[in-house]
């Protein structure tokens, strides 16, 4: 039961009525790390990695590692690759072993958007190993190498969702509501929980045609987060939080420790810092205990 797709996951958890978090690693201290909190807190998960480490690290070897971590984990595991805009790195991707591909063709004009996203979601149906995720609207901020600058987001329309879920055959949904990626630059960003309701009923009032996915999580006030998560978000993107940890624990230990030289000891204090995040994220999302859920 421990290889899942993101689908499978979402699907359980929105039937469930909680939130399933997707953590974005960019090495291996970081994956374990993720899978541990998940296995202390009992909780499903999702493991993502954005084109950058995709391609640095080989999808063959995170999909190696992911494949081992998940089976001995006895918790459902994803492996998702984020926001990517290449059609073969997502086939590569797809047939490597990752569980989940998002392709994020937000950018590209309606039409091509589609088509793109069509072509990677056949591709994977037709391995029928993998789920794929969408993005109509454009997230703002920076996730990897992909920029939005202030005014250049647009946010998704709930009117065009059915007709780009159904067309493109997406298992999963991601629609810009003025979250970003990066740190918010105000304390009370403005998200647009209206538009994220309409999409939500648009999509799934009559029944679950695509579980949706925020993304942006890093440093959304709790409040928002559980209106999010009581409107029927099934996922929960957390990525620039965990790159915080790392990197500020990293020079803190440096820091403290300035003649030690040890990695390893570098390494225990990262991992232990960044399960303790990822902990706290699955509490407040609440899928803390739900390792065994299975939806009715
Ligand atoms: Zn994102």
């Amino acid at each position: 039961m421990s290889r899942q797709t993101a689908r499978d996951l979402m699907e359980t958890a929105y039937y469930s009525h909680y939130c399933v978090g997707a953590f974005n690693i960019t090495n291996l201290i970081q994956m374990e790390a993720v899978i541990d909190a998940a296995i202390r807190k009992q909780s499903p998960v999702m493991i993502q990695t954005s084109v950058t480490p995709a391609r640095f690290l080989r999808p063959e070897v995170l999909a190696g590692i992911y494949e081992i971590l998940a089976h001995d984990a006895g918790v459902p595991v994803a492996l998702q690759l984020d926001h990517c805009r290449d059609v073969n790195l997502c086939k590569l991707c797809i047939d490597s072993g990752y569980s989940s591909v998002m392709f994020d063709g937000s950018s590209f004009p309606w039409e091509e958007n589609i088509a793109l996203t069509r072509e990677v979601a056949d591709y994977a149906h037709a391995k029928g190993t993998c789920s794929v995720e969408g993005e109509l609207g454009l997230v703002g901020g920076v996730e990897d190498d992909i920029f939005a600058e202030d005014g250049t987001s647009f946010l998704c329309p709930p009117e065009r969702v059915v007709e780009f879920v159904e067309r493109t055959r997406i298992d999963t949904m991601a629609p810009a509501i003025g979250t970003a990626h990066g740190v918010y630059k105000t304390d009370n960003p403005n998200i647009d929980l209206e538009r994220f309701e309409a999409v939500e009923k648009r999509l799934n009032g009559r029944r679950l045609v695509a579980p949706l996915v925020v993304h942006g999580g890093t440093g959304l006030s709790e409040s928002i987060v559980k209106k999010l998560v009581a409107l029927r978000a099934a996922t929960f993107n957390v990525s620039t939080e965990l790159k915080h940890v790392l990197l500020d624990t990293t020079a803190r230990y440096l820091e403290d420790h300035p003649n030690e030289y040890n990695p390893g000891a570098v390494d225990r204090e990262v991992h232990s810092a960044v399960k303790n995040c990822v902990a706290a994220w699955m509490d407040k999302l609440g899928s803390a205990g739900k390792a065994d859920e299975r939806h009715k």
